[in-house]
């Protein structure tokens, strides 16, 4: 009797353990029958496939009539749209989308300590898992110093739910580059970034930064932004070409890659002359930018919804600067898409409430006239192409981690369908399921 109990209770304790790290049963083999599939990289949808899933890993596909092993687990996705698990190439977990009347950004800084901004990078990362994000290049802490790194590991042991992450840690920028600002000069105050001045403090910063943990190197190369007299958008520039070198020469150098907030002039040229990995934003690209991020293989994630958030009153230089960002954002984008430059899908969250629908940058990609299929490929095969993940991550097909969404209907007529994303698969465990049996 003592004996059976012992068992019971050692079942017990061996399927918590995995159940909190999410993990399927390492030989168990897992079936989903897909109605349609869109793999992430084909160009038109497969329909009734079936997909073999063991461990982590996609095992193979088959046509909906192959034989399915008796003892697997179905489920039954017949009627739903499945794609491979999306991913956000730019977010900001430690972000809270700070709201201007509650101090916004400093106050994010000042007054949260850091227990309180890890529960929110907590919900933050479970927020996107929900939504079928199953994988995040997360570009930057903001102050919160190593924190994502160590969310990173949190999720990895099971002790929390949330996407894959590749993380930045603290970013780069020079003196007078970032926030916190415009205080009493004799105050110090912490910023959100590590600021740095000429190339010795710069490779130091990319070797620290990489030392505990980076995945990539985010660096700031514009700050300030305003509208001149003659109307255009002007940007502040930070690093010198020669402090980002030595940034991108020592991130290359340890196999990692560099992204660069860029909006435009000076320090886009200086982004580009750098051979920064990928711009963010691009706010304003000239056609000499556009053939230089070609020539040189650039990525380019436009983040394009947080540039219609939050505008200033329209007469004043603030609200003047906000309403010429997003003006300027459309044509660069229509520009990079049709010479063929290489687009991902990155939102921002964080500079937006996470409480917004992550899937919104999907709809202006798609109204500024990127075709349905390539703006799912560019949260998807893309981005992992970016990522060094191809064939591992954005794509349903054998060999792939088994990272695996659904919608009910049908995201290649109705691109907002991917803000319903009903079923999540991360790693081979189910971690949300509102569709199949
Ligand atoms: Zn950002």
């Amino acid at each position: 009797m003592y004996r059976r109990h012992l068992v019971v209770l050692v079942c017990l304790v061996l399927c918590c353990v995995g159940r909190v790290r999410g993990q399927t049963t390492s030989g168990r083999l897992t079936v989903i029958r897909a109605g349609t599939l869109i793999d992430g990289t084909s160009d038109s949808p497969l329909h009734n496939k079936l997909i073999f899933i063991r461990g982590e890993r996609i095992e193979k596909l088959a046509e909906g009539g192959a034989a399915i092993p008796a003892g697997a687990k179905v489920i039954d996705l017949s009627s739903a749209t499945v794609l491979p698990g999306l991913i956000d190439s730019h977010t900001h977990m430690f972000l809270w989308g700070e709201d201007p009347a509650k101090g916004g950004y400093d106050a994010n800084i000042l007054n949260a300590g850091i227990a309180q901004r890890a529960a929110r990078a907590t919900a933050a990362v479970r927020r996107a898992l929900e939504q079928g994000f199953t994988t995040l290049r997360d570009l930057e802490t903001e102050g919160a110093g190593y924190g994502d790194v160590e969310i990173k590991a949190a999720i990895a042991e099971g002790t929390i739910p949330g996407p894959r992450l590749f993380v930045v840690t603290r970013a780069i920028s020079t003196t007078g580059g970032y926030n916190l600002e415009d205080y009493a000069p004799e105050l110090d105050m912490p910023k959100g970034a590590q600021l740095i001045d000429g190339p010795v403090e710069a490779r130091k910063a990319a070797r620290e930064q990489l030392d505990h943990g980076a995945d990539w190197i985010k660096v700031y190369m514009t700050h300030r932004s305003w509208v001149d007299r003659a109307g255009n958008l002007v940007s502040q520039p930070t690093l010198t070409v020669e402090e980002l070198q030595a940034i991108v020469d020592e991130t290359h150098g340890w196999g990692k890659k560099v992204a660069c907030h860029a909006y435009n002039g000076i320090g886009m040229q200086r982004a580009l002359d750098g051979r920064c990995d990928s711009i963010e934003h691009g706010l304003e690209l000239t056609e000499a930018n556009i053939a230089q991020m070609l020539k040189q293989g650039t990525w380019y994630c436009p983040t394009i919804v947080p540039y219609f958030q939050n505008w200033a009153a329209e007469d004043t230089p603030a609200g003047k600067r906000d309403r010429k960002r997003a003006e300027v954002h459309e044509p660069s984008f229509k520009k990079a898409l049709a010479a063929g430059v290489k687009i991902v899908f990155g939102t921002d969250m964080g500079g937006i409430p996470w409480s917004e629908p992550e899937a919104e940058e999907f709809e202006y990609m798609v109204k500024y006239g990127m075709k349905p299929m390539d703006a799912i490929r560019s949260a998807t095969s893309r981005a992992a192409e970016m990522l060094e993940m191809k064939g591992e991550l954005g794509v349903v097909a054998a060999g792939a981690y088994a990272d695996v969404i659904a919608v009910p209907g049908d995201p290649l007529q109705n691109i907002a369908e991917l803000k319903n994303v009903r079923f999540v698969m991360h790693n081979g465990a189910v971690f949300k399921n509102e569709l199949g049996r």
